[in-house]
This record gives C-alpha cells, sequence and structure tokens, in this order.
C-alpha cells in the first residue's frame, strides 16, 4: 500500500494550483477586500477529527474556495493601503515553488551549497544595488543573511551588542525613538536587557538627538552603560526618518551598538534619489529591511546585513559533533546556522534571485518610483482640502493625515473608506490623536486604484463632522 499522491497526480494538481493563483490574482482587484467572520466561524466549519482516510484532493482544493477563501484579508488587492504591503508576484511565488519543491534544509554551506552561494551572492548584489557600505560584503569583515522578519533580525542585533559589550546585561542600556517600532523593544525584552530608553521625537517624527545625548550621558552618570542604539528609517507611524548619521557619531562616541531599523523603507534605496535618507551608514553596524514588504517578494524574507559578522557568529556558534564537516572546518565557507537563531534555513534566496532577474533593477525602481509619485499627488490633493490636514510630512510612499474636526470625524471617514470594500485603510495615533495612514505600494496598485480612494475620501471629507 502506498498513500503518496503519484508524480503524474502532483503535476494534474500543480497545474490546477498554478491556474487557481493566476484566477486569484488576476480578479483579487473585485474581491472585498476585508472578510466578514465572527471569531470561531472558519473553525467551526472543520471536522472535530483529523481524516483518519485519506481524501480525494478534489476536495481539498474545493474548501480552498469553501472554507479558507471567506476568512482571508487581500493583501494582494491593488486597493490595499492599509499597514504596510506585504507584496508578492509571480516571479516570487514560482520561486517559492521551487524552493518547496526541492525542500532543502540550508543550515550549512554542506547541506545544500547552492543554497548558501545563491544567497550570500544575492545579499551582495543588493550592497550595490541600495548603495550599502562596500564593507557590508561577504568579501568584506561583513555580510548579509535573509532572516523570517525585521522582528528577528533586531533580536539578532541586539544579541550580537550585548555579547560585543561584555560583562552583566544588568547595566546595559538600549535606546530607540517613541516612534520605533515595537519589535525593537520585543527584541531588547526577549535578548533580557532590563533598561530600555525611549527617546522623543521632534516634529518631524525623527529622534531628537539632543534627547539622546540627555539620555546616554544622565545613563552613565549612574553607572549603566549604553551599548544598543536604533535609527529607523520610515517608522511605522509615519514614516519618518531619524538622523543616521548624527545618531552614528552619538553610538560611536560612545561605543554602542548602532542598528538601522529600515524594514519598509529599505527596498526604496533602489533608487538613488531616497538615499539622501540614509547618510552616515559608515557608522553603522546592523541594517535590516523586508524585500517582503516593498519588493515584490512574498514573507517570510527580510535581509539582515552585519559590518562585521564576528560578535554575531562568535555568539551563535556552538558545533555539536554531528554538524562537525570538512567545509565548517575549513572556514572557507559561510554557514548561516551561526547568522540567525534558528538551525533550519529553507531556501529563501530563491524567490528573492528570481525577483531581482525577473524585473531587473529598473522594472523595481520604475514601481517603487511610481508608487511614490502616487502618493506626492496625493499629499497635494489632501494639503489643499479644507476639511484635511496632514499630522507629518509625507515620507516615500506614506501619507499621514487626518479631518480638521478631530477624532471621531477622522473615524468616520476610515470606517467610510473600508465599508467601500474597495480600498483599504488604517489608523495610528500621535500625540494622542487619530490620524489615517495611506500606504500606497501594494504591488499592483496603479493611478486608478489611488483616483478611486481619493474619490471616497474627497466625498466624504465634506459630509463627516465631530
Ligand atoms: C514592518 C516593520 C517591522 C516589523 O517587520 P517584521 O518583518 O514583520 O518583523 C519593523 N520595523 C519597521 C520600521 C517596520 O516597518
Amino acid at each position: 500500500m502506498n498513500y503518496h499522491m503519484s508524480p503524474e497526480e502532483f503535476r494534474r494538481h500543480g497545474y490546477k494550483m498554478v491556474d487557481w493563483i493566476a484566477n486569484y490574482l488576476g480578479h483579487v482587484e473585485e474581491i472585498p477586500i476585508y472578510p466578514e467572520v465572527e471569531p470561531g466561524e472558519i473553525r467551526k466549519r472543520l471536522p472535530d477529527k483529523a481524516p483518519e482516510r485519506p481524501e480525494p484532493f478534489e476536495e481539498v482544493m474545493n474548501d480552498l474556495d469553501e472554507i479558507v477563501m471567506p476568512g482571508i484579508m487581500h493583501w494582494q488587492s491593488p486597493g490595499w493601503f492599509a499597514f504596510f504591503p506585504a507584496n508578492s508576484s509571480p516571479p516570487s511565488i514560482l520561486g517559492e515553488m521551487a524552493s518547496a519543491g526541492l525542500a532543502i534544509q540550508g543550515m550549512l554551506w554542506s547541506t545544500s551549497p547552492a543554497c548558501t552561494e545563491i544567497e550570500s551572492h544575492v545579499l551582495d548584489w543588493l550592497v550595490d544595488l541600495l548603495g550599502l557600505p562596500a564593507t557590508w560584503k561577504t568579501a568584506g569583515p561583513g555580510g548579509g543573511v535573509i532572516q523570517s522578519t525585521a522582528s528577528d533580525a533586531t533580536h539578532t542585533a541586539l544579541v550580537a551588542a550585548r555579547y560585543r559589550a561584555g560583562g552583566s546585561i544588568s547595566d546595559q542600556v538600549v535606546y530607540a525613538s517613541s516612534e520605533a517600532h515595537s519589535s525593537i523593544e520585543k527584541g531588547a525584552r526577549i535578548a533580557g536587557f532590563e533598561h530600555i530608553r525611549s527617546i522623543k521625537v521632534d516634529g518631524n517624527q525623527s529622534m531628537d538627538t539632543g534627547a539622546l545625548i540627555a539620555a546616554v550621558t544622565r545613563d552613565i552618570n549612574t553607572g549603566l552603560r549604553p551599548v544598543f542604539v536604533n535609527s529607523t528609517v520610515g517608522t511605522t507611524g509615519t514614516g519618518g526618518v531619524d538622523p543616521v548619521l548624527a545618531i552614528g557619531s552619538i553610538a560611536h562616541d560612545n561605543g554602542m551598538w548602532h542598528h538601522v531599523d529600515a524594514a519598509w523603507a529599505g527596498s526604496t534605496m533602489i533608487c538613488p534619489e531616497f538615499r539622501n535618507h540614509q547618510k552616515g551608514l559608515e557608522l553603522v553596524d546592523s541594517y535590516v529591511f523586508n524585500p517582503h514588504k516593498l519588493m515584490f517578494t512574498n514573507l517570510d524574507c527580510s535581509v539582515f546585513f552585519i559590518a562585521d559578522r564576528t560578535p554575531l557568529t562568535d555568539v551563535m556558534r556552538i558545533l555539536p559533533p554531528y554538524l562537525s564537516n570538512t567545509a565548517s572546518a575549513s572556514d572557507e565557507v559561510i554557514d548561516y546556522r551561526d547568522w540567525n537563531v534558528p538551525l533550519g534555513r529553507r531556501f529563501r534566496a530563491l524567490k528573492l534571485w528570481f525577483v531581482l532577474r525577473s524585473y531587473g533593477a529598473e522594472g523595481i525602481r520604475h514601481h517603487i518610483r511610481e508608487h511614490v509619485r502616487l502618493a506626492t499627488e496625493l499629499e497635494k490633493k489632501i494639503e489643499s482640502h479644507p476639511s484635511l490636514e496632514l499630522i507629518a510630512p509625507r515620507h516615500f510612499s506614506l501619507l499621514s493625515f487626518r479631518h480638521v474636526a478631530g477624532d471621531k470625524a477622522t473615524g468616520q471617514l476610515v470606517d467610510t473608506i473600508n465599508e467601500s470594500k474597495k480600498s483599504y485603510v488604517t489608523t495610528s495615533s500621535f500625540d494622542g490623536r487619530l490620524f489615517i495612514r495611506i500606504s500606497i505600494g501594494q504591488t499592483r496598485t496603479a493611478a486608478e486604484h489611488v483616483d478611486r480612494l481619493w474619490k471616497i475620501i474627497k466625498e466624504n471629507a465634506a459630509t463627516v463632522n465631530g
């Protein structure tokens, strides 16, 4: 008896699956963006017990439509303006398929040399493509590694910083602005830091470096040791940019690790005109950005660069006898298991490689520029509308604005946009006041989708009131 799906059956279902995905992407624009289900509703449709007998695969596919789809939020809709995009693209999906087909485990160079070498090489390409310091390439002291998420990468940076600083963690201090992503604090907590300082921001939502110096000085005077500071390029709330160069020199003067979180905005650096926002990378110890946001590569694909990999691999490397091999012992290869927390590694570089080759740098630049251009146009319209006001300058392709009548009117406007089911936005707050974020950058978002969004905003901004 053999329960495996035969290669012929796999071929048949596989072609159908590709059709299913192509149909989905072809029609996603017409589907209401968010699902209307009650908690527990999807689970209720599943049988209590796992199947004892094999089921025909047709039935499994059928339930993809019947059970799964009603509970899906359509992140790939071109009307997606919420949070940040979690983009994908056909070449990325194909890379993911090849990766699942090979299903290798790339923990060591020797467990699939192509997995490691393509990853190192593609990330070296990105150093040039994004205008990052050449020393971050693997031929130098640094290098890049693909991690699951920016949260994991930042956690890793914190662990390396803690190790490099040495001594007891109980007097080590971590700094980030009040607008920094929650993953900085989460990573610091997981790494065991006890002192985490939130530094205030200025009117542009950038870290106030005077406040950073004051906090560092205060901590030193009370016998604590500043060891880590995070700069954000493109904050999650409003897209704010910290002064990377100034923070870098404060970090340098105080022997701190300087990490840059460019999870969202990092992909835009493929366009040289945005690189003024990351001046000062020479004084940076580590950097993370997510191709799984704006670079058309589906989750998970977060790229972590480190200027000097020694503290990272020193703290991560444990060599049990069952993993020893001649290649690792020769020191001529990279074993990525020493660059991140997990041991097991998927072949994630494949989808990134496919995307870079299929779009070419010029294709990625074209689409990112177009999204920023659409944001610039929309910014002008919001600015000139009497009932709307921007709460922060536009950064990259993110707009943050509110209704002048206050939170209630702003909330009503959000509901009206989202109830249209064609466009979807989310909110945040600053200084206790609600605002709407419009993040333009979904793979398929074009002028018509932004126009449709603006039409709803314009038609309703005048009628809602606090
Ligand atoms: C999205 C985002 C994160 C978190 O990214 P994950 O990959 O989901 O962990 C961190 N920082 C910034 C600035 C982000 O935009």
